[in-house]
């Protein structure tokens, strides 16, 4: 979980998180977050002139407008691999400065992965 209010946050374990989603295809991550995102569904909530501070950071307002989504991880997944350092906006309740953040330590692990077998050892 993100802590909007929280400067450092953990790109590492982030990554780490999305480990999961590395074998899965593209299309199926695609579908996945097509059929299950709020906002894909027009459900994001609206933005309420009432909170507390009047401008939200990136990061806070990325956070409220994904909060309950059921597909962050997999929509955070498909990002890092579709726009890359490139992404915009919001995805996976991520502000794109921390999309971008996250992007290189996410491709270190996936070339990390890409070059050892199941049990860890390095590829022939
Ligand atoms: S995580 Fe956010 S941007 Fe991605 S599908 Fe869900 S609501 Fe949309």
């Amino acid at each position: 979980m993100v802590n909007p209010d929280d400067d450092a946050l953990d790109y590492e374990a982030m990554a780490a998180a999305l480990d999961r989603w590395c074998q899965v295809p593209d299309d199926v991550l695609t579908t996945v977050v097509v059929r299950r995102g709020l906002c894909l569904w027009g459900l994001w909530p609206a933005v309420e002139p009432d909170w507390d501070d009047c401008a939200p950071s990136d990061r806070e307002l990325a956070a409220r407008l994904c909060a309950g989504c059921p597909v962050i991880d997999q929509c955070r997944e498909l990002d890092l691999r579709t726009a890359g350092p490139s992404t915009t906006g919001v995805w996976g309740a991520l502000a794109e400065d921390d999309r971008r953040a996250l992007h290189p330590i996410w491709q270190h692990r996936r070339q990390q992965h890409n070059t050892t077998d199941q049990e860890g050892g390095p590829l022939p």
